[in-house]
């Protein structure tokens, strides 16, 4: 599998992250850098973390969004995807995590009904195993 780096392009193979080696600990000392920071000054503000780090906005609301830092900007304001609620870290609320775990359960027996053609297809499929 090849892919490129999604900071610098450079050309990676067979590998399972999206960034170079590179990169990676570029990113890691960045994050170092905003955990820091954000330690002495827990009261720190998206644009004071940006001049005090040198680390870019978009990079900021990345490592919050991972949900590894235990201190976040207090005017970090991330939105749950799908409902708009306010949440600390990820991309979707708790609430709508459920609701969507919930469907995806449902839809694969119902999805399957009236598509015989693929049924019979799954089916011999899992006949050769
Ligand atoms: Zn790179
Ligand atoms: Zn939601």
């Amino acid at each position: 599998m090849i892919r490129n780096c999604s900071d610098c392009n450079k050309i990676l193979v067979h590998s399972v992250n999206t960034l170079c080696p590179e990169c990676t600990k570029k990113r890691n000392e960045q994050f170092n850098k905003v955990k820091g920071y954000l330690q002495k000054h827990p009261k720190a503000r998206l644009q004071e973390i940006v001049n005090e780090t040198g680390v870019s906005l978009e990079r900021v609301r990345e490592f919050a969004a991972e949900g590894r830092l235990k201190v976040v900007p207090v005017d970090l304001d991330i939105k749950c995807q799908i409902c708009g609620a306010e949440i600390t870290f990820g991309r979707i609320c708790q609430k709508c995590q459920e609701k969507f775990s919930q469907k995806s359960d449902r839809t694969t027996g119902t999805e399957s009904e009236g598509k015989s053609g693929r049924m019979h297809l799954l089916k011999s499929q899992r006949h050769k195993k």
